[in-house]
């Protein structure tokens, strides 16, 4: 039986790097797959990982049809045994349903990556279909951590450094608008409640102003 599986996560927790582990197993087993993905930090067209490692893949612009794409390729000799979608969070919706109409109709696994929510603690829309339709939706054991060591579940948005809550849901990071530098770090729910990112409690650490319980970070193993 197809699977349509969603492998959720934080920014950081290695979910690129998995799904190009995974292409690799399908392909030493001599299965064939296509690679998706929407925004990667390298650019169009790429699947790269923060490893290092990277491959070519298919962008999933506005108003690809996934069960249009995968018929077509079929048709036309294609072999495809499976379908590796990173970034799904930047899917649309109804892409996921085709997503889901490729499992069924075609009998073909599609395993997608993304990230649960958004730097406002928001489902994604791509995110949301997915956990509505999938049959399994693992959550990756590869934790990241925020900067006081505990678990990391939240995606914060920097702008010039300092942490953000509102603006565009989709804006890639490491860009520079209106002179301020976009970035994310990913933080535990009570730093991003407090928005603490870890240069701001590096700051907050040097200023005799903060109150003592802000400054302390709890450290892994010396609770
Ligand atoms: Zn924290």
């Amino acid at each position: 039986m197809a699977e349509l599986v969603f492998f959720s996560g934080t920014m950081d927790c290695g979910k690129s790097t998995l799904a190009l582990q995974m292409d690799h197993n399908h392909r030493a087993r001599g299965r064939r797959g296509t690679i998706f993905t929407r925004n990667d930090r390298a650019g169009a067209a790429t699947l790269s990982s923060r490893l290092g490692l990277s491959t070519q893949a298919v962008e999933v612009r506005e108003g690809l049809d996934f069960h249009h794409y995968v018929v077509k390729a079929l048709s036309a000799g294609e072999r495809i045994d499976y379908l590796i979608c990173d970034e799904a969070q930047f899917f649309e919706a109804g892409q996921v349903d085709q997503l889901a109409r490729v499992v069924d109709d075609l009998a073909i696994d599609v395993y997608t990556f993304g990230i649960t929510t958004d730097f406002r603690t928001r489902l994604f829309p791509g995110s949301a279909r997915l956990i509505e339709l999938a049959d399994r939706v693992e959550v990756l054991q590869v934790e990241a951590l925020c900067w006081c060591g505990a678990r990391a579940t939240h995606n914060a948005r920097t702008v010039g450094g300092v942490m953000v809550v509102e603006g565009a849901q989709v804006v890639v990071g490491d860009v520079v608008v209106n002179d301020d530098q976009i970035g994310y770090e990913v933080l535990c729910r009570r730093h991003h409640r407090k928005r603490m990112t870890s240069a701001t409690s590096r700051a907050g650490a040097l200023s005799p102003d903060v109150l003592p319980f802000d400054a302390v970070s709890p450290v892994p193993g010396q609770q």
